[in-house]
């Protein structure tokens, strides 16, 4: 790719990043939990359906929250932010990366 070619592109991608403050790391899970007794719902029925967020960290901690429906909805679109974010980043470091060492007859 041209020089010209490449901060083209590295404008283009800095201008489609997402919001840079409703981001997020984590996984949604969804799961159930089940009362061992005196619950008329689970007595009957496959429990309670509740969406958790795990949030990991170096070392193997990890961090558990659990969300409210209308939470869910929020942390979905602060985790897919968060993702294009890191994808676009990566894409315009890999273009100046090539900035760098521009490859012969390109
Ligand atoms: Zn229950």
């Amino acid at each position: 790719m041209k020089q010209e070619t490449i901060l083209k592109a590295r404008t283009k991608l800095a201008a489609a990043l997402p919001s840079t403050t409703e981001i997020l790391r984590g996984s949604l899970l969804h799961r159930r939990i089940r009362h061992r007794s005196g619950c008329a719902v689970c007595a009957k029925g496959p429990g309670h359906p509740v969406w958790v967020l795990t949030v990991s960290y170096p070392g193997g901690r990890t961090k558990q929250i659990s969300l409210s429906a209308e939470q869910k909805v929020l942390v979905q679109q602060w985790l897919r932010n968060y993702r294009k974010l890191k994808d676009t980043l990566e894409r315009i470091c890999e273009l100046n990366l090539q900035l760098l060492r521009p490859e012969k007859n390109a």
